[in-house]
């Protein structure tokens, strides 16, 4: 353990990246044109800047988790919120003990550097850094070991109270009171995570330092719609109140962002990034189960409880789902991912339960095709492959076929007020991720982040299974809690420092360069099996002139075995505070 102490010089930070999850341009350029968000003007005169693409599909765990690693998803097997079970059905809740790669920071560590980092997401259970972590979002609990070294956790909490990963009342918003709570819930934490991040740069200074701010993401999930016009879900009556709900958070943590410069050495790089961008929702809805079933490839179970269910077990296993989708929510659900799943799901335990009945009645001995319905996003299409599932029907010789005819018909799905596609593109497994774990992942991955191809998804049931698949939504005021806003692929990137060219705008940045391109600032080989390239149209050529690229060895594997990570006595808290809010009976 390395903290500082009285006794010792204190580091100067060498690196500070700030991270706004989910920051988009669409959003800060007319705002900066405009006279706003002048701390980030600041930094783009004095830097460079420009758009940076996330991972496919670009959600938050397997952002971050590639932007820790430099690589894509099937190097380090972090996919989604949940896994799914590659040989079986269920999923489970998966954290950052789910990650099988070395991260950037272990290799700073390795190389001689200090690293601390706060809040980001899929960073619990903490790494033993030379330095200090703080888990970001898939922390289980305020009791939880979520701060290493727990020293520091002690000393923060004396300062600062209970250390609040949680917004509450997201799932509940039926009023605008609620609303004005939730924002009100927002800003408290985002103050006091500022107020933690200063404390950090002031007591704990190490040479590399990360802070992670996730209310740019949680607004833009929520609120979108009131800032948005054209939007089918806003409110003209509302606008007054919550218009500009989503600009006040990035302005706030534009200031935040300013205050962390300002403590900095004048030679410190900065970088600022997002995971991903956001953008509105559309009204487009694919039923994909109701879909497949219409094409003959997924079947459910007629009747609840018929014969043939019971003969092939599938009434045990159905159930199995069902008790084990909620023991998963027992288990290992912790009150921050509740609230993740509150803003996929507005009324969870509703749709959660109506998703895993549907999934109950699939008849998997007849169904070659299904997507996990049981979270909102992202659409995904699973092959019921023989030798994998354990009722798998599809031959390996068969998939291929199989998923071109998939392919074909998801194409066919037209938005029936102007005959164009829905889905723009759909991508095989293979085309997106690569590396050991890459088999982890659905057998079929839709766009849904790309304009032209912008649409959600609903759990499907069997009653409606003659219904047409494509659903167009009422366009009416948010009556409760609902997102207005989703993901798009671009986050945003910029940076200040002595390698860094000035006032440039620099095309093609990739999350996943962001790795490569500290170790090289800071002179450490950068693993060759890295997917990230360093950021060389970012750097000033003196600069890339005096400091070879190198290429290291491959930082690999750190381990085999997915888990959780999570206790049971973390468990049983988490069942009481669901219990408390209705989840659990
Ligand atoms: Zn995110």
């Amino acid at each position: 353990m390395k903290l500082n102490h009285h006794h010792e010089v204190k580091k100067r930070p060498k690196v500070v990246i700030v991270g706004l999850d989910a920051a988009t341009w669409t959003l800060i350029r007319p705002w900066i044109a405009e006279g706003g968000m002048p701390n980030l003007a600041q930094l783009m005169r004095a830097g460079v800047c420009g758009p940076l693409q996330s991972v496919l599909p670009p959600i938050t765990p397997p952002a971050w988790s590639s932007f820790m690693t430099g690589k894509n998803p099937g190097k380090h097997g972090v996919f989604h919120f949940v896994e799914t079970e590659r040989d079986g059905y269920a999923m489970n809740y998966a954290n950052g003990g789910s990650r099988r790669s070395p991260t950037v920071w272990k290799l700073l560590n390795d190389a001689g550097f200090s690293v601390g980092t706060m809040n980001i997401p899929f960073t619990y259970p903490p790494e033993a850094l030379d330095g200090f972590q703080i888990s970001g979002l898939d922390t289980p609990t305020a009791n939880s070991a979520f701060v290493h070294p727990p020293v520091l956790k002690r000393e923060l909490v004396d300062h600062f109270g209970k250390i609040n990963h949680d917004v509450r009342f997201l799932g509940f918003m039926s009023t605008d009171q609620r609303r004005a709570q939730v924002l009100a819930e927002m800003e408290k934490t985002d103050r006091q995570w500022a107020a933690i991040a200063l404390y950090l740069l002031e007591h704990h200074p190490q040479d590399v330092m990360m802070f992670v701010f996730m209310s740019i993401d949680t607004v833009q999930h929520y609120f979108w719609q009131y800032m948005d016009r054209s939007h089918f879900l806003h409110d003209p009556k509302a606008e007054s109140r919550f218009g500009n709900a989503v600009r006040k958070v990035y302005e706030r943590l534009d200031a935040v962002t300013g205050q962390i410069i300002e403590k900095l050495p004048s030679d410190a790089t900065v970088l600022v990034v997002s995971d991903h961008g956001g953008g509105p929702v559309v009204d487009r809805t694919v039923f994909l189960n109701r879909y497949l079933h219409q094409l003959g490839l997924l079947h459910y179970c007629e009747g609840g409880t018929d014969r043939r269910q019971r003969r092939f077990g599938l009434r045990r296993i159905g159930t199995g789902i069902l008790r084990g989708g909620f023991s998963l929510l027992r288990k290992s659900l912790s009150s921050r991912q509740k609230n993740l799943l509150a803003e996929a799901f507005p009324t969870l335990r509703k749709k959660a339960e109506l998703a895993y009945t549907s999934f109950r009645n699939i008849d998997w001995d007849r169904t070659k095709a299904y997507c996990s319905e049981v979270l909102a996003s992202p659409p995904s299409i699973w092959i019921n492959l023989r030798g994998v599932k354990p009722q798998g029907i599809v031959e390996p010789t068969e998939q291929r076929a199989l998923t071109d005819f998939i392919i074909e018909k998801l194409n066919e799905l037209k938005d029936p007020r102007t005959g164009k596609p829905i889905i723009a593109r759909v991508y095989r497994r293979d085309e997106i991720f690569h590396g050991p774990f890459s088999d982890e992942g659905a057998d079929l991955i839709l766009d849904w982040w790309s304009e032209d191809s912008l649409f959600s998804t609903q759990p499907s049931f069997t009653k409606d299974k003659r219904k047409p698949p494509v659903m167009i939504r009422d366009h009416r005021p948010s009556e409760d809690s609902e997102w207005g806003g989703t993901h798009r692929l671009h986050g945003i990137l910029i940076g200040r420092g002595p390698a860094l060219k000035i006032a440039v705008e620099i095309e093609n940045a990739k999350l996943v360069d962001i790795a490569p391109t500290l170790l090289y600032l800071l002179g450490v080989p950068v693993p060759e099996d890295m997917d990230g390239k360093v950021l060389t149209n970012a750097l000033r050529s003196d600069f890339l002139a005096v400091h070879k690229l190198q290429a290291g060895d491959a930082s690999g594997i750190s381990e085999t075995r997915r888990s959780s990570g999570y206790t049971e006595e973390e468990s049983t808290k988490v069942e009481e505070r669901l219990r408390a809010l209705g989840y659990l009976d």
